[in-house]
């Protein structure tokens, strides 16, 4: 396909004009400069590529709905238990998020209210964990958060945190890993999941280990939790006792946390956000959160994942073809981490030649990384977003053939000017 028949609009509610952004009036007269500004991220965002892989493009709708009345409604509590008055309709659009995030997932129970993935961390451990407790989760090293046990984190500081890896061989889990230090350590949660593992993972497998050894089970899948709700990803919801999304990233919609949970761990979870870690909702959240799980329930969005997930598999190729090694050889996810040692470069340089040519991606350390922590050897990337504006395999396998000229050290000025026509050819309206 070539640029100029590139499909629009093809996404019921997407909203693929990321260079077409214009403040409304009331901004650009009270504030020029921060208009401006953000008017010129607009366009840098047009002129460029995202392939970062948290980020996604948000639909017009929920955009509407986070610039709506309920941004200025004070609302602690949940519906029906406010501590606030004239809650009625943000209780209503509350219990619509509520439900649709419930049937999305098939969830007996689920918290819209948490501010981000980490803060719906921060509840899920304060849910089921009192201080000093043992948690046994990805290591930091091999793709676990920092909501995972980094020293710079609360996690790190108020638990004892044992991290299982990847092995060194194929990449993959090493569940007799996990098994063998749960026997170890006895922990009080086990977490599965992380941000940049390209794999789906075996939750049947980490239910049995968490089982053997009286553990709960947290699954942490801000970073796919898209793939999950469209069917691209198997869920962990029948599995887990608490469940840890995010709605932007994948999902497409404000960005925040989700929190799905047993019956029996409702109320539990519940006071573990509000008034345990946060106070009042952001309301205005809460109904985007409701609109894009509408969104995410259509098939539309089914197609939508699935096609991220086919583009993450050309990007993967590609980038193997051009030398550089994708981890575990490949991917199940939006997600493709590569190392580019074999072509001689660290991750960090890697980063700044793309991003000097428009190709936005970050650097990230690899299992096993012999490079320092700000080095790095490897890097990573999503289709999120460049599917989210129609383009599909044959515009991935393209970028994965610029990204490997890039690093092999070909025209950073040929290639950048090719990222800006694709960019722009893609950038809706
Ligand atoms: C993105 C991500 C987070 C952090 O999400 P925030 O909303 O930025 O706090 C935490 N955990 C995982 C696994 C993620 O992918």
């Amino acid at each position: 396909m070539t640029v100029t028949d590139a499909p629009t609009g093809h996404l019921r509610t997407g909203r693929p004009a990321a260079g077409h952004w214009h403040p409304a009036q009331a901004l650009h007269e009270a504030d020029p400069q921060l208009a401006d500004l953000l008017a010129a991220e607009a366009e840098r965002r047009a002129e460029s590529l995202q392939l970062l892989a948290g980020e996604n493009l948000t639909s017009q709708a929920v955009l509407s709905a986070l610039g709506g009345p309920l941004i200025d409604k004070y609302a602690e509590g949940y519906p029906g238990r406010r501590h606030h008055t004239g809650c009625a309709l943000a209780d209503a659009a509350e219990l619509i998020a509520v439900d649709r995030a419930r049937a999305l997932f098939a969830a007996p129970h689920a918290n819209v209210q948490p501010r981000s993935a980490t803060s719906a961390m921060l509840a899920a451990y304060a849910a089921l964990l009192r201080p000093g407790d043992v948690v046994l989760s990805m290591s930091l090293e091999h793709g676990g958060h920092l909501s995972c046990g980094s020293r710079a984190n609360f996690s790190g500081r108020w638990f004892e945190f044992v991290g299982y890896g990847v092995r060194e061989d194929d990449g993959l889990v090493d569940l007799d890993q996990v098994r063998e230090l749960a026997r170890r350590h006895r922990p009080k949660a086990i977490v599965a999941g992380g941000i940049s593992h390209p794999r789906h993972l075996d939750w049947a497998a980490f239910r049995a280990i968490a089982d053997e050894v009286d553990a709960y089970l947290i699954a942490s899948v801000a970073q796919t939790t898209g793939l999950v709700a469209g069917g691209a990803a198997p869920s962990p919801v029948p599995y887990a006792d608490v469940t840890v999304a995010a709605t932007h990233k994948l999902l497409r919609g404000p960005r925040g946390g989700l929190l799905l949970c047993t019956a029996d761990l409702a109320d539990r979870v519940d006071r573990a956000v509000f008034p345990f870690t946060q106070g009042g909702a952001a309301m205005n959240e809460v109904a985007g959160k409701a609109v894009a799980f509408a969104e995410a329930a259509t098939p539309e969005y089914r197609q939508y994942v699935l096609r991220t997930v086919e583009g993450a598999r050309t990007l993967a190729a590609g980038l193997a073809g051009a030398g550089l090694r994708p981890m575990t050889g490949g991917t199940d996810t939006h997600l493709v981490t590569a190392d580019v040692s074999p072509l001689g470069l660290s991750g960090a340089e890697a980063e700044r030649r793309c991003a000097a040519a428009g190709l936005m991606l970050g650097r990230c350390a690899l299992p096993y990384d012999p490079a320092p922590a700000t080095e790095t050897s490897g890097i990573r990337l999503g289709t999120g977003t460049v599917t989210t504006q129609g383009m599909g395999p044959g515009e991935l396998g393209e970028i994965a053939a610029l990204i490997g000229r890039l690093l092999a050290g070909g025209p950073q000025a040929a290639i950048g000017a090719r990222v800006r026509e694709l960019a722009r050819a893609f950038a809706g309206g």
